[in-house]
Parts: structure tokens; sequence; C-alpha cells
């Protein structure tokens, strides 16, 4: 018998700027909640998900960044050996959009090139503060070769999706 408890292991990376909610999304999924207050620091490099596809038992581990981008000191190793990078931005934050092309000059540099990456636009329960139109995203995933999904940590709107939606393409490109 396998010593193993799942058909398929994947590592899955969050990037973006700070404070567009990259923890409270791993958070509402691997926990179900939405901690209060600011900081939602997870005091460990990775969280871990089995989550069952069609059959399949795929463990996804997820590593976030645990406050590191203040300080533009995520290197090579928290990319290395990703499977899928979650690009999250902050729909209520032009800035966090503006930083994309610094984040994926980071991926061209730092990430393998087989690398699925999605971006997120977190937050959309802060509908009434949009600052960046969902086209204007849909476009900009769309020429970098990224899939778009829109999410709420708060509301749980589209979490699961998002890492649903992810371990299926990583599935598929296996
Ligand atoms: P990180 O720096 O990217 O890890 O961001 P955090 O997960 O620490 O979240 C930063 C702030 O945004 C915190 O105050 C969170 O409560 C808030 N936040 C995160 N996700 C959401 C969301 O979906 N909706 C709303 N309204 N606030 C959120
Ligand atoms: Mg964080």
């Amino acid at each position: 018998m396998s010593m193993e408890d799942y058909d398929y292991l994947f590592k899955i990376v969050l990037i973006g700027n700070a404070g567009v909610g990259k923890t409270c999304l791993v958070r509402r999924f691997t926990q179900g909640l939405f901690p209060p207050g600011q900081g939602a620091t997870i005091g460990v490099d990775f969280m871990i998900k089995t989550v069952e596809i069609k059959g399949e038992k795929v463990k996804l581990q997820i590593w976030d960044t645990a406050g590191q981008e203040r300080f533009r000191s995520i290197t090579q190793s928290y990319y290395r050996s990703a499977n899928a990078l979650i690009l999250t931005y902050d729909i209520t934050c032009e800035d966090s959009f503006r930083c994309l092309p610094e984040w994926l000059r980071e991926i061209e540099q730092y990430a393998n090139n087989q690398v699925v990456t999605i971006l997120v636009g977190n937050k959309i329960d802060l509908a009434e503060k949009r600052e960046v139109v969902r086209q204007r995203a849909e476009d900009f995933a769309q020429s970098q070769s990224m899939l778009y999904l829109e999410t709420s940590a708060k509301e749980s709107d589209n979490v699961e999706k998002l890492f649903l939606d992810l371990a299926c393409e990583l599935i598929r490109e296996a």
C-alpha cells in the first residue's frame, strides 16, 4: 500500500502588495474564517489543505508571504518549485493594481516558466469603493496569459473556487 495520502501535490504561492488580503484568502480557504482586525499573520511558512477533484486527492501546499513583501525581500527560494502563483491586488486600491508589472518582472526572474499564474482582484464586498474596473483587470490578465478571478475573503466569495480552479488547471497541465 502506498504511504502517500494524495494523488497530486502542488505548491501554491501568494504574492502581491501588502494589505491586499493574501493572508485572509489563505485563512478563509484553509480555516474557514476571516480574522478580525489588522495583521492576519500566519506564523508558519505554509498551510496545507487537501481537496478532492473528480475522485482524486489533491494536496495543496499554500505559501503566504508573512509580511516579507513590505521589505521587498522575497527571493528565489520562495518562488522555487512553485506550481502556481496567486497574484493578488485589491480592487479598492489602484496602487496595488499599478504594481502588478513589478510583480510580473519578479515572476519572470524567479519562477519556473511552467508556473500557472492567476490574477485575483480581492475585496469585492467593498464594491462602492472600487477603483479598478473589472474589464481593465480582465484585459490585463488576458494580455499576460493569466487566469482572472474576483474574490472576497471577508464574504467568502469565490475563495473556494479560486483554489479549486487552480487545482483543476494544475491537474490538466501535470
Ligand atoms: P496581506 O498583507 O496581503 O496578507 O493582507 P491581509 O490578509 O493581512 O489583509 C489586509 C487587510 O485587508 C486586513 O485589514 C483585512 O481585514 C482586510 N481584508 C482582507 N481581505 C478582505 C476582503 O475580502 N474584504 C474586506 N473588506 N477586507 C479584507
Ligand atoms: Mg499577509
